[in-house]
């Protein structure tokens, strides 16, 4: 994938503090934007229905997400401050991206990844 990917500040912050309000537990978020021709932007989280939060994995079923096309991936945080997508989350990749936030969740604790498992640089727009 050689498209721009933008995430919007607010999304960033909001991924963060979501992160961060269920800290030692693991978190996880749906994210939601535009896939454009040359860029991805991501301007919206949403709160997956039926999220089980533990300490390990958070997850949800997938058939829950609704049919809807702006959903762009998952945002999910790793209290145990590793940045590494694990084999459980590889197994359950859902859209295009998928975003790590490892302890203590600050703006350089945010990782992107794409279906294969590359990391994929961003920017982070206002
Ligand atoms: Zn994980």
């Amino acid at each position: 994938m050689h498209k721009k990917l933008i995430f919007k500040r607010e999304v960033v912050n909001s991924i963060l503090t979501f992160c961060k309000m269920h800290h030692p537990n693991e978190a996880i978020l749906i994210l939601r934007g535009n896939n454009k021709k040359d860029t991805i932007i991501v301007d919206n989280v949403m709160i997956p229905p039926m999220a089980e939060g533990g300490p390990y994995y958070a997850g949800f079923p997938l058939d829950m997400l609704p049919g809807d096309m702006s959903i762009l991936g998952t945002a999910h945080s790793h209290p145990s401050g590793s940045a590494e997508p694990s084999l459980t989350d590889m197994n359950h990749f859902s859209g295009i991206i998928g975003i790590i936030v490892r302890y203590p969740y600050e703006d350089n604790d945010l990782f992107t990844y794409n279906l294969d498992g590359e990391k994929l640089e961003f920017l982070i727009q206002d």
